[in-house]
C-alpha cells in the first residue's frame, strides 16, 4: 500500500476511558485484515520518558526491545498485536521540546524565533509521520494522551488539525468519550459528549468517528442525537460497553463495525470480516475456565494494580492457556511481618516477588522469598525479586551476615548484588540503566531450559545492579545455580535452586513479552507447577 493512513485517537469527558484499549483493539482488527499496523502514544507531560516516574504516577514503566522506557499502553499494544514496538512508538512533550531545543542550539533555526507553532507542532508531526515514512506501516494509530481541553495537550491537537488538512482522507480522528448513566433519573446523558466535541471543534478538529464508553446499551435514538449534535454519521457513533476483560474489546468493536467504518473513512477496501479464530479461542478459554490457581504477588506498589500491569496480564495469559483462572493476591511487602509470614502466605500455590527500586518493603520481599524457598512453594523472582532471592540465600544459606545489594546498603561487607562496572561513573538517572533486549544462554537441564525449550533466548532488561560473579562459586557449591548467562558479558541472568520444586529468579523482565497469542514460557511453566501444587498443601 503506497500511502500510510493515520488514525488519531483523542479522549474527552474523563480520563481512563480506555483510549489505549480502543486503539489496540482497532489495530488488532486491521491487522487481522492483513494491514501492517502500529500504534503510537503521545504523552503530554514534560518528562523525557516515564523512566524516572514513580509507578504511583502513571503505573508501570514498560520497556521495548530497543530499550525505550515507555508508557504502559505500549504493553497493551504488544499484547494485542504480538508485534514489538520501539522508541518511536512513545513520544512525550519533554522529548519534543528537547529535540527542538537541541536543534535551536545547533543553529538549525538560525535567525528565526522558535515558537510552539510551527516548531513544536512540526516536531510532533515529524514524530507521527516517522512510523509511516521510515517504518513503512500501512496504518499508524496515534493515541493522544490526556483529555481534550487540557492545556498541555493543545499542541498535539493542533498538530492533528494540521495533519488532517495536509493528508485529507488519509487521516481521521476517533474521539472517545463517556456517556454517563444517572441512576437517579435512570437516564444516559449525552451532553458531556456534545461539550467535548465542541471543545475539539474550537481548536479546529472535527472528529470522524465517536466511540462512546457506556455501562448500558445505547439505543439508536441516542446515537442519532449524538450524530446530529456532533456532525458525524450515525453509523460512526460506536458504543463501547463495559466488559469483563479488556480482551473482549476487539470482538465488541468488530460487532459494532468500528474497523469497517474506519476503512470506509480512510477509503480503503472493506472485504470480508476476519474470523479472529485464535483470539476467540483464547477468550473462550478465559471465560470457561472453572478451576482457579492462587498466586501471591509481593511488591511495594500493590495499592495500584497498574504498577504491575504486565505481570498481571502475563499471569492471566499463562493461567488461561493452562485452563485456569488466576486469583492474584497482592501483598504489600512493606507491611509483611517476618514472624507472621506463614499465616499471610498460607494456601498460595505460587509466589512471585516483583521488580522494584529502593529500600521500602525490601525486607518483606526477603521474608517472602525465604518462605517460598523453605516451604518448597513454586517461586518466580523478577529483577529485584531475583536479587532478593540471591540476598536471602546468601544470608540464610551461605551465612553471609547482612549480605546485601549495594543499592540497599553501599557499605555491606558482602555485596552479592553490585553495581556494574560501566554504571559506576553514571550520575544521570534518566535512560541510563541496562535497558532493552539482551541475549542469554540457558544451561541444559535447568527449569528455565525446560520452560523455553531452547538454549538461546533474548529478554528485556531494566536495572542498574547485577549478580556479583565473585560469589558465583560459593552460591553454586551451596545449591543455588546460575542457569542463564549473558554470552557477551558473563553476567548471571537466571538463578535456580535445583533441589526446590520450582525456584527461578530472573534478572530480566519476561512479563514484557507475554502476549495474548503467545503466552510467556516462564509464566506458563510457573503456573503449570503452581497448579500441580495442592492448594492446601502449602504450610
Ligand atoms: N533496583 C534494581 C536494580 O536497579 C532492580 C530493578 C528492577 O527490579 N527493575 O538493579
Amino acid at each position: 500500500m503506497p500511502d500510510t493512513r493515520y488514525v488519531f485517537v483523542t479522549g474527552g469527558v474523563a480520563s481512563s476511558l480506555g483510549k489505549g484499549i480502543i486503539s489496540a483493539s482497532l489495530a488488532k482488527l486491521l491487522q487481522a485484515r492483513g494491514y501492517r499496523v502500529t500504534i503510537q502514544k503521545l504523552d503530554p507531560y514534560l518528562n523525557v520518558d516515564p523512566g524516572t516516574l514513580n509507578p504511583y504516577e502513571h503505573g508501570e514503566c514498560y520497556v521495548t526491545e530497543d530499550g525505550a522506557e515507555t508508557d504502559l499502553d505500549l504493553g497493551h499494544y504488544e499484547r494485542f498485536l504480538n508485534v514489538p514496538t520501539s522508541q518511536a512508538n512513545n513520544v512525550t512533550t519533554g522529548r519534543i521540546y528537547q529535540n527542538v531545543i537541541n536543534k535551536e542550539r545547533r543553529g538549525d533555526f538560525l535567525g528565526k524565533t522558535v515558537q510552539i507553532i510551527p516548531h513544536i507542532t512540526d516536531e510532533i508531526k515529524r514524530n507521527i509521520k516517522l512510523l509511516g515514512n521510515k517504518h513503512k506501516f500501512d496504518v499508524v494509530i496515534t493515541e493522544i494522551g490526556g483529555t481534550v481541553g487540557d492545556i498541555e495537550s493543545l499542541p498535539y491537537i493542533e498538530a492533528v488539525r494540521q495533519l488532517k488538512w495536509e493528508l485529507g482522507s488519509r487521516a481521521i480522528v476517533i474521539h472517545l468519550t463517556l456517556v454517563p448513566f444517572l441512576a437517579a433519573s435512570g437516564e444516559l446523558k449525552t451532553k458531556p459528549t456534545q461539550h467535548s466535541v465542541k471543545a475539539l471543534l474550537e481548536i479546529g478538529v472535527q472528529p470522524d468517528i465517536l466511540v462512546l464508553r457506556t455501562e448500558k446499551h445505547l439505543a439508536l435514538d441516542i446515537r442519532k442525537k449524538v450524530a446530529l449534535f456532533c456532525n458525524v454519521d450515525s453509523k460512526a457513533v460506536i458504543q463501547s460497553i463495559d466488559v469483563k476483560s479488556i480482551y473482549e474489546v476487539p470482538v465488541k468493536m468488530q460487532e459494532e463495525g468500528l474497523d469497517e467504518i474506519v476503512l470506509e473513512k480512510l477509503r480503503l477496501p472493506i472485504d470480508t470480516k476476519p474470523e479472529l479464530k485464535d483470539w476467540k479461542a483464547f477468550l473462550s478459554k478465559l471465560n470457561n475456565a472453572k478451576k482457579t490457581v492462587k498466586i501471591g504477588l509481593v511488591g511495594k506498589y500493590v495499592e495500584l494494580a497498574d504498577a504491575y500491569k504486565s505481570i498481571i496480564e502475563a499471569l492471566i495469559h499463562a493461567a488461561t492457556y493452562n485452563d485456569h483462572k488466576v486469583e492474584i493476591k497482592l501483598f504489600q511487602s512493606e507491611t509483611i511481618q517476618p514472624d507472621q509470614i506463614s499465616e499471610a502466605l498460607k494456601g498460595l500455590q505460587g509466589i512471585l516477588v516483583a521488580p522494584g527500586f529502593g529500600h521500602r518493603g525490601f525486607e518483606g520481599k526477603l521474608a517472602a522469598v525465604k518462605y517460598a524457598r523453605e516451604n518448597n512453594i513454586p517461586f518466580l523472582g523478577i529483577c529485584l525479586g531475583m536479587q532478593c532471592s540471591v540476598i536471602e540465600y546468601s544470608r540464610n544459606v551461605l551465612n553471609l551476615e547482612k549480605a546485601n545489594s549495594k543499592e540497599m546498603d553501599h557499605t555491606t561487607a558482602y555485596p552479592v548484588i553490585d553495581l556494574m562496572e560501566d554504571q559506576k561513573n553514571i550520575t544521570d538517572k534518566g535512560g541510563t540503566m541496562r535497558l532493552g533486549a539482551y541475549d542469554c544462554k540457558l544451561k541444559k537441564g535447568s527449569k528455565a531450559f525446560e520452560a523455553y525449550g531452547t538454549e538461546q533466548i533474548r529478554e528485556r532488561h531494566r536495572h542498574r545492579y547485577e549478580f556479583n560473579n565473585d560469589y558465583l562459586q560459593a552460591f553454586e557449591e551451596a545449591g543455588m545455580m546460575a542457569t542463564g548467562i549473558n554470552p557477551d558479558t558473563g553476567l548471571v541472568e537466571i538463578v535456580e535452586i535445583p533441589k526446590h520444586k520450582w525456584f527461578v529468579g530472573v534478572q530480566f523482565h519476561p512479563e514484557y513479552s507475554s502476549t495474548v497469542l503467545k503466552p510467556h514460557p516462564l509464566f506458563m511453566a510457573f503456573i503449570k507447577v503452581a497448579i500441580a501444587e495442592n492448594q492446601n498443601g502449602a504450610k
